[in-house]
This record gives structure tokens, sequence and C-alpha cells, in this order.
């Protein structure tokens, strides 16, 4: 049996994760506006050359194509019964390329919001928000996921439920990350989280690892990591985009390359960052400048 994700994290090594699913699938084809977890029926080959493009950029954690597949997300699809199927398609696909890698490679399964607002504020009820993250995380562990990744969480009691659904119902190790934005009050998610209080929330609810994901950016999430660190033990998780996106052609661009990231990285890495990746902008490329920095931070930690 080969050693569990979390102990070797907890030995100080710091592990790559991928980089960015959705836009990435758009640079491929994917029409703005399409849900990706489409491409799970439609194109499974475009998203088996991703996540294969990934690892051979040198991510240790892929992360499944199931962000959106819940079944709040779907229904907007006509896809809201299929949430099952679509979680064990893209555990499939995810599981088939990292096994297929001579060496470990973990799956996380992916979990994105609802997309819908809770009560009282909005539609959503507790149970029923329980229910649909308890559905999808089901599924990503039957289909063989090795940890969760609850992220681009933005409402502090939707990422509370989130990370419960999936602790309950299955044997997973569970991250947890909120997106920030830097504003007049400093850190916030839209709904007005801050680091702290997400630290505190998540920590409440079961999560194992913390961290932050998407954002403006690597230097916001900088400032993310720093407030976090000092405030939990846990093992922290960020995944930043590349940037805040420009509109041209049709297309958001982004504007952080593979190399403009790395100072951040770099900062990321040194301020006790556990595991790291990218999020909306980011690319195989992005991540295979990323591996370069995480081995020199691992080989200079060991000798
Ligand atoms: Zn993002």
């Amino acid at each position: 049996m080969s050693e569990p994700l979390l102990d070797i994290l907890k030995r100080g090594t710091v592990l790559l994760c991928d980089g960015a699913t959705g836009t990435e699938l758009q640079n491929r084809g994917l029409p703005q506006g399409d849900p990706p977890e489409r491409l799970l029926l439609d194109d499974p080959d475009l998203v088996l050359a991703l996540h294969r493009d990934y690892i051979a950029a040198g991510a240790d954690i892929i992360e499944t194509n199931s962000f959106g597949a819940n079944r709040s997300r779907l229904a907007h699809y006509g896809l809201q019964d299929r949430v099952t199927e679509l979680c064990l398609k893209a555990t499939e696909l995810a599981r088939r390329a990292a096994d297929e890698s001579p060496r470990r490679v973990w799956v996380a399964g992916s979990i994105g919001p609802s997309g819908d607002i809770m009560e009282p504020l909005g539609p959503l009820s507790a149970k029923a928000a329980y229910d649909s993250f308890a559905e999808a995380a089901e599924a990503l562990a039957r289909g063989g996921a090795d940890i969760l990744f609850i992220e681009t969480m933005m409402a502090q009691d939707e990422a509370a439920i989130a990370v419960r659904a999936a602790k309950e119902n299955t044997r997973l190790p569970v991250a947890a990350t909120m997106s920030f934005e830097k504003g007049k009050a400093g850190l916030r998610t839209p709904w007005g989280v801050d680091p702290a209080t997400a630290v505190q929330a998540l920590t409440e609810a079961g999560a194992d690892l913390l961290g932050a994901n998407c954002g403006r950016g690597f230097d916001d999430m900088v400032d993310i990591i720093a407030e976090m660190r000092p405030l939990t033990e846990k093992p922290l998780l960020a995944q930043a985009n590349a940037g805040l996106p420009q509109w041209l052609d049709g297309r958001n661009v982004y504007p952080e390359t593979p190399e403009s990231i790395l100072p951040d990285v770099n900062r990321l890495l040194h301020l006790g960052v556990n595991l790291i990746g990218g999020c909306c902008g980011t690319g195989p490329a992005h991540i295979r400048k990323m591996r370069e920095l995480v081995d020199q931070f691992n080989e200079g930690k060991r000798s």
C-alpha cells in the first residue's frame, strides 16, 4: 500500500496540482457557455488528453472534469438526472490517465458551487444543497477519486454544507477552498467571507485541507496564504488564476504567463503552502514551469 496523500504532505513535501480545466477545454474547442461536463459524453478523448498533458507537465494531482456536475447546475442544461453518470465518467477518465503514468499521480474529484443562492436569500434549501453535494461526492469516490477538492466556494454556509456532505458520505480526505478578491475591506469572497473566517468555518465543517482558488491572480494568492498560514496547522492548497482576464476576440485572455507567475509561486512555497496548482487561465505550460520550482523547493528541504 503506498503512502497516503496526507502523510506525504505532513512530511513537508509540496505536491503539484494541475492547471485549469474549464478555460483550458475552451482553448481546445469547448464553446464558451457550454458546460465542460458535456464533453464527458460528447468528446471524452479531449478530456483525457488534457489529463495526460497535465501529467506530462509534471502534475502530481489531477482534477476530474466535474466542477459543475451537481444537480442545481446541470439543471440548466437538462442534465440534472445524470450527476452520478457524469461524475463516474469524469473519475474514470482521470483515473485512466493517472494509472497509466509511471509515477504516482492522484485523482482529485472536483466539486464546485451549486450555482444557486441558499435560503433565505435564494431558492436553495440546506437539505437540497447537502443532498446535491452528497450525490456528487459519493459518485466521485465510487469512481476512484483519492481526494475531493471542494473549490471556488464563495458563501460560507454552502461551503460548510459541501464539506460536511463530502465527509459524511465518503471516506476520502476533503480539501475546501474559497475564492477571495481584494477590495476596500481587504480580502473577501463575493459573499463577504474573509480568509480567517473561512479557515474557521471550513475547519469546523471537517475539511482536512484548506485554502483558496480562482480569484484574481497569484499576487493576491500570496496575501491570502500569508493570512491563512498562521491560523491553521492543516495543509494549505493554493490554485490561483493567471491574472484577471480580458475579453479579446470572443474569448477570455489571461495575462499571466508561465514565467511571470514564478516569483509569486516561489513566495507561496516559502510561505508554507502544501499543494499548489493553477485555476482559470493556467495550462500545462504553467504547470511545467511550476514543477521546476516545486522540485527545487522540495530538494532544498531535504538537503
Ligand atoms: Zn478559476
